[in-house]
C-alpha cells in the first residue's frame, strides 16, 4: 500500500474528525468541580464508545475512587510489540467565563483553531489517537502493532487514583513503550518530541522562639529573632556567587547532560526576552553558573522557596520578637537523584545551619522522580522518523522542566519508558480561557501517529 493513502484518507475526513471532536469536546468533564461528577463519567462513557468504533476490540471503564478511566485495546498479535497509550479525558475549570470569546463548551472554528476546553489538554489529543487508529484500519485493514489505551479521568485534579489503576492493572497495561500526547511542540514549525521530565522534593521548615510573640523593648538584644534564624538558614541553601545549591551531597547522583545532549537542546531554538516576558517580566534570568537558561530549566536541579511565614505583617508597626517562622521549600530533580534521598539532605542542611537559640524542625517529603528516556532509544528516534515525515523537518528533541505524574508512575511502578508526542502548541492557552488546538497541528497528529505505529513496529521489533 502506497504511503500516502494514509494521508488521502486523512485528507479526505478532515471535516468529519473536526466535527466529531466538537462533540466529544461538548461534554463539560471538568473533574475538579463535583458539580460535574456525572458529565466526568458521561465523557468516559462517550470515549470507551468513540474507541470502539475507531477500531478497539475491546474497551471498558475502570472505576476509581473518584473519576472513571477507560481502558481500550486492540491486540493484533502477540509476537508483535506492544505501544501503550496515556491521555486523560477530563478538562480544567473555564473561570473567569467572562474572558471567553465563545463559550467554552460550545466549541467554534475560527481562523483554524478549534476553541474549546480540554480542545488540546487533552480531550483533542486523545480523540488523535483515536482517529489515527480509525484511518490505519481503513486504509490498511490492521494496525502494525498492539494497542493498548488508557484515558484517566482525573489528571487535571492531581492523577490522585491513578497510580492505584497502574498497580492493579500492571498485568493488563503491560506495554513495550508509553507513547503520551499531552505536551506541545516548539512552534508550528518547529517541531519536537519532548524526552524528560523533572522531579521533585519538598523540605517544610519550622523555626520555633519563645513560646509566645516577646515585646521586642523588653526582649530584643537577648533572645533569638525566629525569622532572623530562618532566613540565614535560608540564605545559606545557595550559593550566593553561582547560585549553586548548597546543600552537602546535593549534585551528587546528577547524571551531567553528554555533550550531544547539549548540542541538542543549544539546537532549539530560545529567545531570552520572549521567556522574560513569559515570565512576567523578569528583569533578568538568573540560575546556576555553567549552564545555559534551557540547560537549568531542563536538565539541572534546583532548590526553591514556595512559601514563607512569620511574624506580623498587617498594617502599621507590631513590636514583636515573633514566637515562630516556617518555610516550604521544593526542589525539581534531574537523573539521578532520588527524591527521598535529596529532601533528607535538605532537611539535614537546614538542621545543621540552625543557629543558636531557637528549635529548628523538618520535615522531608519525597516526590516523584524525573524521568528521562535516551535521545538513543528507539522509540525516541522511531517517534522522530514519524514527526519527520509529516512536519518535513527533524523535531528538536526537548525536555520540560515540571513533571506529568503518571509517566512517572508508569517508569516507577512498571519500567515503561515514555515517549511525548504532543502536538500542541505554546500559544494554545490551556488551562485558560480560549484554549485551542489549531487544526493544521490536529490534521498533522493524525498523520503523525499514524506513521508512529509503523516505525515502532519495526523499531520495537524483538527478533
Ligand atoms: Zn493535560
Amino acid at each position: 500500500m502506497p504511503e500516502n493513502d494514509l494521508d488521502t484518507y486523512c485528507a479526505a475526513n478532515e471535516q468529519r474528525h473536526v466535527d466529531e471532536l466538537i462533540e466529544f469536546l461538548r461534554i463539560p468533564s471538568i473533574s475538579a468541580d463535583p458539580a460535574h461528577a456525572a458529565d466526568v463519567r458521561r465523557n468516559a462513557e462517550y470515549l470507551a464508545e468513540a474507541a470502539r468504533k475507531a477500531g478497539f476490540h475491546h474497551a471498558e471503564i475502570i472505576e476509581t475512587a473518584g473519576h472513571p478511566a477507560v481502558y481500550a485495546e486492540r491486540l493484533v498479535d502477540p509476537k508483535l510489540p506492544t505501544a501503550l497509550i496515556y491521555g486523560h479525558h477530563d478538562v480544567q475549570p473555564v473561570d473567569p467565563l467572562n474572558e471567553w470569546r465563545t463559550s467554552p463548551f460550545e466549541p467554534e472554528v475560527r481562523d483554524g483553531n478549534l476553541y474549546g476546553r480540554g480542545a488540546v489538554d487533552d480531550k483533542g489529543q486523545v480523540w488523535m489517537h483515536l482517529k489515527a487508529v480509525e484511518s490505519v484500519l481503513a486504509v490498511r485493514g490492521e494496525l502494525p502493532l498492539n494497542l493498548k489505551l488508557i484515558v484517566e479521568g482525573e489528571e487535571e485534579s492531581g492523577s490522585v487514583h491513578f497510580e492505584e489503576i497502574v498497580d492493579a492493572e500492571q498485568a493488563r497495561l503491560r506495554a513495550d513503550i508509553l507513547v503520551v500526547s499531552d505536551t506541545s511542540i516548539v512552534a508550528p514549525g518547529i517541531p519536537s518530541l519532548c524526552t524528560g521530565l523533572r522531579g521533585l522534593a519538598g523540605v517544610q521548615v519550622q523555626v520555633q522562639g519563645p513560646a509566645l510573640d516577646l515585646h521586642s523593648g523588653r526582649f530584643g538584644g537577648d533572645v533569638a529573632n525566629p525569622i532572623a534564624s530562618l532566613a540565614e538558614i535560608l540564605a545559606s541553601l545557595h550559593d550566593p556567587v553561582t547560585r549553586r545549591v548548597r546543600v552537602p551531597g546535593f549534585y551528587d547522583d546528577v547524571r551531567e547532560p553528554s555533550a550531544d545532549e547539549r548540542a541538542l537542546f543549544a539546537s532549539v531554538p530560545f529567545d531570552v526576552d520572549e521567556f522574560r516576558a513569559e515570565a512576567g517580566d523578569v528583569p533578568a534570568t538568573i540560575g546556576e553558573a555553567g549552564w545555559t537558561d534551557r540547560e537549568r530549566l531542563w536538565a539541572r536541579p534546583t532548590l526553591e522557596f514556595n512559601g514563607i511565614w512569620g511574624g506580623y505583617s498587617g498594617p502599621g508597626q507590631k513590636t514583636i520578637i515573633p514566637a515562630t517562622a516556617g518555610a516550604k521549600i521544593t526542589c525539581r530533580l534531574v537523573p539521578n537523584q532520588d527524591p527521598q534521598h535529596i529532601a533528607e539532605l535538605v532537611r539535614d542542611a537546614v538542621l545543621a545551619a540552625a543557629p543558636i537559640g531557637v528549635t529548628v524542625t523538618a520535615n522531608a517529603v519525597g516526590g516523584g522522580r524525573p524521568v528521562v528516556t535516551s535521545i538513543d532509544h528507539p522509540a525516541v528516534q522511531a517517534a522522530s522518523r514519524a514527526m519527520e515525515s509529516v512536519f518535513g523537518i527533524t523535531p528538536a528533541l526537548t525536555r520540560e522542566g515540571g513533571s506529568i505524574p503518571p509517566v512517572e508512575s508508569f517508569a516507577r511502578v512498571m519500567g515503561l519508558q515514555a515517549v511525548l508526542v504532543g502536538l500542541g502548541l505554546p500559544d494554545d492557552q490551556i488551562h485558560a480561557p480560549n484554549e485551542k488546538f489549531t487544526l493544521d497541528m490536529y490534521f498533522k497528529g493524525i498523520r503523525v501517529l499514524g506513521r508512529l505505529w509503523d516505525e515502532l513496529a519495526v523499531a520495537l521489533r524483538t527478533s
